[in-house]
Parts: structure tokens; sequence; C-alpha cells
């Protein structure tokens, strides 16, 4: 019986030896026995009473059986719900009673505080412990490890993603089989991953970089992945000459570079650096370019859309850029206002169309009516603009746009002459309510360490660099930015902050 994802992802490694996944502390588990335990967590699935179409909700930290659990939904057809494991009960509440989960696998430490409104809701809960213990793992332990997949189309749902919800309502993007294979098959290709692969995979799986882009394209590729339960540095060091391949946001790169053990010798046989989930300084792309020898490839993606945009495996990776549209995908710039299609080199929305484009929001149907157009188009909610090699810039959410006075102002058009400021590490721009304005420039800086940077000499700077209305009113220096786990900068958590500096 056909099921595409699992057949490509998973079923097409069954009884091999090869090593799937390698853990810090050197255990190995094979494909065929990955198969098997996930095989196992099918039977436990449905004979707890789920069927094809129902939803698991995972909170479990990241482990070998979380990852079996993603695999055993998608052999019995169940549609997998991985959540951040920083949400607390309360916040792990909305997503139960939205999403209508019939099945609940969390950490034991967290069942108790989950299981009264899990019962309330008539779903079962279950323990599934990092260490592979749990009433879900006991359950499980006795079944057979082979199971009769599920048969399932392309345009069945696969997976509820929920969005990172910092600018409002958390929605759950619903995810079907073709999206997640259509979008890992391309960047298998794209990015040139055969089974001799080996990715050092330090992402959380709950989002879709680590879950999906990490793990499919290492799956689809038939290659191995060294899975660190987070990124640790000690570890990566040591872990790196065993690796070809590295996914990760920003920060990791940023943090690499603070290492002096991380250095061109360490990673000089390594293949491929790939960044994405957050904006790549430029200066981190060059610094890492000059210390490695290596360009990192960046890529734009978002949790409803799988990736849209990567930077090319042969051609030029340009900094401070994501690249091109990947096949399949295209993209267009459009008027904020009109929807209208922008010339090349104009700021305008990113709106995104192919088959990696998700289905639309799980029982939401006017928030999917308002980002997704009849003809399959996307409003991203990015703010961008394609310039004359054909390289997509984003310039930052359209939601962190600040209109001052009635003009447009894009906060990273800022953030870069505040970067390339002596003594500034990074920077954020974000528009503060104002009596006169509406609104009106803030921006928070961060020091490079050991260094004070000089304030009069930035301003000075910003007025000949900016026109007036764009000059930030305030600059502020903060320790660090806010971020959430995948290296996010939380503008909403700033603008709260500083929400009454005008007043
Ligand atoms: P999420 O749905 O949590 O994956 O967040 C998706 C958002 O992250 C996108 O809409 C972008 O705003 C941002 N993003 C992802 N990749 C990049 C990138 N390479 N550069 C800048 N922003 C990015």
């Amino acid at each position: 019986m056909a099921n595409p994802l699992y057949d490509e992802l998973f079923g097409k490694h069954a009884g091999k030896s090869s090593v799937f996944l390698q853990l810090a502390d050197g255990q190995t588990i094979s494909h065929g026995d990955f198969l098997n335990r996930s095989a196992q967590f099918a039977h436990a699935i449905t004979q707890l009473g789920l069927a094809a179409g129902d939803r698991l909700a995972v909170q479990i930290e990241k482990s070998p059986d979380a990852l079996a659990v993603y695999c055993a939904c998608v052999q019995s057809g169940v549609i997998f719900l991985p959540l951040n494991t920083a949400y607390t009960p309360s916040e792990v509440e909305y997503f139960i009673v939205n999403s209508g989960a019939k099945l609940v696998l969390c950490d034991q430490a967290k069942q108790q505080a989950l299981q009264p409104f899990v019962h309330r809701l008539g779903a079962e809960i279950h323990a599934l412990n990092a260490d592979g213990s749990g009433s879900f793992a006991d359950h499980a332990a006795d079944k057979p490890t082979k199971f009769d997949t599920a048969e399932r189309d392309i345009d069945d749902l696969a997976a509820f993603l929920y969005t990172s919800g910092t600018t409002g309502q958390s929605k759950g993007a619903m995810l079907t089989q073709g999206n997640l294979l259509s979008n890992a098959q391309v960047l298998t290709q794209y990015w040139r991953f055969t089974a001799s692969d080996t990715l050092l995979h330090a992402l959380p799986i709950f989002h879709t970089h680590g879950l999906f882009v990490a793990t499919n394209v290492s799956l689809i590729a038939g290659g191995r992945m060294l899975f660190l339960p987070k990124f640790d540095m000690d570890a990566i060091i040591e872990l790196l000459p065993m690796a070809t391949t590295l996914m990760g946001v920003p920060t990791f790169y940023t943090r690499l570079l603070n290492d002096p053990r991380f250095t061109r010798e360490l990673v000089g046989h390594m293949r491929l650096f790939v960044s994405g989930s957050a904006p790549l300084l430029a200066e981190t792309h060059i610094q890492f370019e000059e210390r490695t020898g290596h360009r990192i490839l960046e890529r734009y993606g978002m949790t409803e859309t799988n990736m849209n945009t990567s930077n090319p495996y042969d051609g030029e990776r340009r900094a401070g850029t994501v690249g091109f549209p990947l096949p399949g995908t295209e993209l267009k710039i459009t008027d904020p206002s009109t929807g209208s299609t922008l010339p090349e080199g104009e700021i305008g929305i990113i709106e995104v169309r192919g088959p990696n484009v998700f289905t639309g929001y799980w029982q939401m149907p006017e928030k999917t009516a308002e980002e997704l157009r009849h003809d399959g188009f996307f409003i991203t909610g990015d703010l961008g603009m394609i310039d004359g090699d054909g390289y997509v810039h984003i310039v930052g959410r359209n939601k962190d746009l600040i209109i001052s006075g009635g003009l447009n102002i894009y906060p990273k058009e800022i953030e870069l002459v505040l970067d390339a400021q002596d003594g500034v590490l990074e920077s954020a721009v974000i528009g503060a309510p104002h009596p006169d304005f509406g609104e009106t420039p803030v921006g928070i800086i961060v020091a490079q360490q050991n260094t004070e940077p000089d304030l009069v000499a930035i301003k000075a700077d910003l007025e000949n660099a900016l026109a007036r209305f764009k000059q930030p009113q305030k600059l502020i220096v903060l320790d660090e930015l806010p971020r959430n786990t995948m290296g996010k900068v939380q503008k909403k958590a700033l603008r709260e902050r500083f929400a009454d500096l005008f007043s």
C-alpha cells in the first residue's frame, strides 16, 4: 500500500544496518533498528485508539524515541504535532484543545500537570522520556517490529506545526505529505546530500528546521546524523571532525566564532554549513569565511511553507541574502496595500507558491483566507526585495515595519548602519509610540565584548547615513537581545519594554 512520505523517508531503509543516529556518548542506532522501534510505536498508537487523520501531540525532549514517534505517525497516518519543550502546561492546553489531539506524549515529569485537562478533553496521556522509558515505551515494548503501513495520499495531512505566535495567537499550519516530501527532495538535491553525509544535528526537533529540513533530508539521502540534545559547544567541537555538514541558526555560527577552538583545521574536511530561521549578519558570513575558508549557505523558510529560497551550492553564496527561489517554488514581491507585483529592486511583501506551501490553518478559515490567496500564493508577512541578479533579500517582518509621520521605515536599513559601527556587535531597531509621529525608530545596541560604543559618534554617523525621519530618536545599549529558541530576535518583547519612552 502506498504512503509516499513513509516510503521515501523511512520504508526504503527497512532492515538496513547502516547507522542512522549516533548519540553524544557514541551509541549508534541503525536505520533498521530505528524502524523496528517506530513500528512498535505505531502499534501502540493504534492500540490506544488513534486512526489515520487523528492528532498526536508530543512535548518530549529531543531523543531517538522522539524521532521514532514522528516516524510512527507517518507510518500509521496519524497527524504528528510536536510542541516546543519550553511551553508551560497552560500553553500546552491551548494546543491540545485547538488541535483536538487524541493522545498526548510528554516527559514523565510533566505528566501530572498536563493530566487533568487532557482527561477533561477525553484524550489520553502517556509518558515518553528522553532515556526511552515511560508508560508509552512500556506499552510499545512487546509489540511486533513490523507494522502494516497505512495507505496515504500525497494530499493527506502529515503534521501540524504551530506557528511560534510571537505576533499573535499561535496557528496550526496543516502540512501534507506532499508539502514535506517535495521540499525534502528538492533540498536533498540542491544541497547534494548523499548517504555519505554525516549531519551534526543540534537543533530542536519541534520546529521545521531540525525536524523537517535536517531530518527529512538526511533520511532521503540515507545519511547519518550526530544527534545532540541541544547546542553544546564542547560536544560540537568534539564531533565536528566526524561530521560533513552542519545546519544551524545564526547564533550557532556567532557562538562558534567566539570559541578559539573553532579553527580552519577543525572544519577543513566539512562539506557544507547551512544557516536559517533568522537573519545571518553579513559580517558573520564574512568572518566565518575568513576563519574557516567556508562560505555559509543561507536559506529562507517558515513553518507554513517549509523552505522557499536558498543560496546556490555551486554559485556565489551572497552574504546578507537568502539566495534564489528553490526549484518548483515561485516567489514574488507585492505591494502590501494593493497586492500587485512590484518591480525588481522594490521592497514589498514576499509571497510564495509551490508544492511546499501548506494547505491552511487548522480550524481558522478566516486567518487562512487572509494569508493564502485563491491562486495559491501565500502572503508570508516578510518584507523583501529581489536584486538585479535575482537574489532575494529579507528586510524584516511586515509587522516590524515602522510608520513614522506616515513614512515607511524598514528597520533593517537602520540596523545595517548600526551594525557597521565600531564597538557594535549587533542591533535591533523598533518603532516606539510617539505623540507627534505615531511611531519613531529606537535603536537598541549590543556592544562587542569589553567595548563601550561611542553613542555620540554613532549618532553623527546616523545623521550622515540616513534621512532625518529614519534616524533613531534614542539609542539604548543592552547586554543582549531577547531571542527565542530558534535565535529570532523578539521585537515584540522589545516594543513592549520600550513602549513608554516618549509618553
Ligand atoms: P518560523 O515559522 O518560526 O520558522 O519563522 C519563519 C520566519 O523566520 C520567516 O517568516 C522569516 O521572518 C524568518 N526567517 C527564516 N529564515 C530567515 C533568513 N534566512 N533570514 C531572515 N529571516 C529568516
